[in-house]
């Protein structure tokens, strides 16, 4: 399969190169060239089939020719080793739960996912590869736990002090050798920059090989499409309603590529908190980024989401607004969810899923059939908002020894000069 640039069709990149380059040097975005079509009758037999045998048929053509089948294989089982359980929350209302890998985030699919691919195609290379992302939380707990096994790559993970909780923090600083962790005394934007300020320095690419982590890459957000079968193989054929909280528009959008290869999505939502671009957008037409407004579903605080491109390159106004419905939640709404669905139904939501609870439960109001939200993380990644909720210890057995370690970091001023000295060392 070939990559074009959502600026410029004519271009043709391999999976590889897509992957290895991350972003298009015309600042579009990597799309495939066509959208496979799943056997007709796929569906039919679909509980029999289980989620390594699903990822292998969804993903197969999308990486033809760069990964044979069994390397395609072995990076499946190496990054589909946790469940998605689908768990009720109220009458036709479900939560599927994506969050029971490393990081306790969606987001360990997509990491694990690339840094498997990236290690296949550095195999037996003598260049190296260095991967520098910025973060404001969740990312880099994924990415580095992705990262942390893989030979050949190192990965530069930078993070705003004092901004980001002190889990995620933990998840950050306790890998060692091919990880490392530097403490930025700034906000997130001023990491990105840092890292932007690297990818436009010819000087420092001459010396070294670098990459990015970010949503961005197509390796990140092609396996996401995978778990968006976990409820059909649970229910069946039945078209079901899905609600994807939303911040960068990576997960929707691998929904929508599945929903185009013929999964039977009867209607996609799309949750966001009060950075509400997109379903101001589905509603007006007009599409107008904003400044990003801190909120307590952090995560999702994208003021121009990325993936915007990529759905505009999919479908034409027309289609999104009938494939997408938006709605969009107040903290004080958000907060309310969470305790009256733990109060009412004894599901505990994090504040993502709850932005996507609520999302789902508008629409369900005029709408039949079974409801899926995409429950995005752990709770016990957001105890700030958690502990309003309740005061039971949610914390798995595996993040009370995680807070036991010893965090490792640089500390480093907002300064570019010092930034990629770091780098060259
Ligand atoms: C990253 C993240 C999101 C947003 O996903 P996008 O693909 O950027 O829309 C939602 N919830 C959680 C918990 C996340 O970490």
């Amino acid at each position: 399969m070939n990559y074009y640039s959502t600026k410029n069709k004519e271009l043709r990149k391999s999976f590889q190169e897509a992957v290895k380059e991350g972003l298009p040097s015309d600042n579009g975005l990597f799309m495939p060239e066509r959208i496979p079509q799943l056997p007709k009758g796929y569906f039919e037999n679909i509980q029999n089939k289980n989620i390594h045998e699903v990822a292998f048929d969804v993903l197969k053509p999308f990486v033809e020719g760069d990964l044979k089948d069994d390397q395609l294989k072995s990076i499946i089982w190496k990054t589909f080793t946790f469940d998605f359980p689908v768990r009720k929350i109220k009458d036709n209302n479900y939560a599927l739960e994506l969050f029971h890998g490393s990081s306790f985030a969606f987001k360990d699919v997509g990491a694990t996912f690339l840094a498997l691919c990236l290690e296949e195609f550095y195999k037996g290379k003598k260049d190296k590869c260095t991967i520098l992302v910025a973060t404001s939380g969740d990312t880099g707990g994924a990415v580095a736990a992705a990262f942390s096994k893989v030979k050949n790559i190192e990965v530069v993970i930078l993070y705003p002090s004092g901004k980001v909780s002190e889990l995620q923090e933990k998840q950050l600083t306790t890998f060692d050798e091919n990880v490392k962790a530097l403490e930025i005394e700034g906000d997130f934007d001023e990491c990105q920059q840092l890292v932007k300020q690297a990818f436009l320095d010819a000087d420092l690419r001459n010396q070294l090989n670098i990459s990015s982590a970010n949503s961005i890459n197509v390796a990140r957000f092609l396996p996401q499409m995978v778990y968006y079968f976990a409820p059909f193989i649970e229910f069946g054929k039945e078209p079901l309603t899905i609600s994807v909280p939303s911040g960068n528009y990576g997960n929707l959008t691998a929904g929508l590529i599945a929903q185009k290869m013929g999964l039977p999505v009867k209607q996609f939502i799309a949750g966001a908190n009060r950075n509400d671009v997109v379903p101001r957008y589905l509603d007006s037409g007009q599409y107008e980024p904003k400044a990003t407004i801190p909120t307590i579903s952090n995560a999702m605080d994208v003021g121009n989401p990325s993936n915007f491109q990529r759905m505009m390159d999919l479908f034409s106004e027309q289609e999104l607004k009938e494939k997408v419905k938006g709605f969009a939640f107040s903290d004080s709404a958000t907060l309310e969810a969470m305790k009256k669905v733990y109060a009412e139904n004894g599901y505990l939501l994090d504040p993502h899923g709850a932005v996507g609870y609520l999302a789902l439960a508008e629409f369900m109001k005029t709408s039949e059939g079974k409801g899926v939200v995409l429950e995005t993380a752990h709770p016990c990644k957001f105890m700030n908002v958690v502990k309003d909720v309740t005061d039971e210890n949610i914390l798995p057995d595996s993040v009370q020894a995680l807070m036991q370690k010893e965090k490792k970091r640089v500390k480093l001023k907002v300064d570019y000069q010092e930034f990629k000295k770091f780098l060259l060392n």
